[in-house]
């Protein structure tokens, strides 16, 4: 595409993964060099469930002073109606080390959850080992991140495709019912609560937005926003997002956020190498926002900030 054709871009991004998320193979050097080639003057990595790539997010930055790196997370957590991604923005390293029994949770979800999805494929009948399983993220994920997170869940994409070469389906359109089928076995792991993880996250002075709402909102449902914005302690909404929030609903859920004083986000959500140079920064929120959000964020949280 070339320049007028395509999304508008924004000058920070929040809402970012790297090959540290268990579903994603964007570096963190991809994503700074992205950032500063195209102008894009703050990001947050938001890895889902974890803060284990910060380390490296820090050290990237260090190399572009010019971007301002946020550290975040995205935290998956069970409300009272389903599972809910929540963009938490903002971790300093005390409140990193303070929220340890968080980060020990979610590490211990994803290996329960890799092991049972496995199970459930057996339980079907496929041959789907844990020393497949070791290979099919061997095959995506840098072993560094193995060695901090051991067998996870696999991506999708990926096990969709392995899937297909084995046999175990003949179209992408089977993967769904497979795994339904295969949950009925050995159902997946509950996601850490919503009471325990978010107050723990707003305690350490971190700030908690709801991912790309339009589904969990049932589109601009008021009862429901009512119910999670108190569930989920809600500091902001993430009303622009390069994919998943239609643009007619942006300035809905952004003139909730102004009657509510909640902080309004914009993000990305790439995963892939080949959508970050024209993702990066890619959603409809105005540089406003970032003021906002830049006036909440913990001393600490942020690098070249
Ligand atoms: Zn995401």
């Amino acid at each position: 595409m070339s320049d007028n054709e395509r999304a508008p871009r924004a000058s920070y991004d929040l809402h970012l993964h790297t090959c540290w998320s268990y579903d994603a193979m964007a570096t963190v050097e991809e994503l700074f060099e992205a950032a500063a080639a195209h102008g894009v003057r703050r990001i947050a990595i938001t890895d889902h469930h974890i803060i284990d790539g910060l380390d490296e997010a820090v050290a990237a930055a260090a190399r572009y002073p010019d971007v301002t790196l946020v550290r975040g997370a995205e935290l998956t957590v069970t409300t009272s109606v389903g599972a809910m991604d929540m963009v938490c923005l903002g971790f300093t390293p005390d409140a990193i080390e303070a929220l340890a029994p968080v980060w020990d949770a979610y590490h211990e979800w994803q290996r329960e959850c890799g092991a049972t999805t496995a199970a459930g494929v057996r339980a079907l009948g496929f041959d789907y080992t844990d020393e497949q399983l070791a290979e099919l993220l061997a095959s995506y994920r840098p072993a560094r991140t193995i060695a901090v997170q051991g067998m996870t869940h696999v991506a999708n994409k990926m096990q969709r495709a392995w899937f297909i070469e084995r046999g175990f389906i003949a179209s992408d359109e089977e993967y769904g019912p497979l795994l339904a089928a295969a949950g009925e076995h050995m159902p997946r792991p509950p996601y850490p609560a919503a009471e325990f993880v978010l107050p723990a996250v707003k305690r350490a002075g971190a700030l908690v937005a709801i991912a790309h709402p339009t589904g969990y909102f049932l589109r601009d449902d008021r009862e429901r926003m009512e119910l999670l914005r108190e569930e989920l302690l809600l500091d902001g909404v993430e009303c622009a997002h390069r994919r998943k929030v239609p643009a007619e609903l942006t300035p809905v859920y952004r003139a909730w956020c102004e009657e509510h004083g909640l902080l309004s986000t914009g993000g990305s959500d790439l995963h892939w190498h080949e959508d970050v140079p024209d993702g990066i920064g890619a959603h409809i929120g105005p540089e406003e926002w970032w003021g906002e959000i830049e006036a909440r964020l913990p001393a600490g949280s942020m690098v070249n900030g």
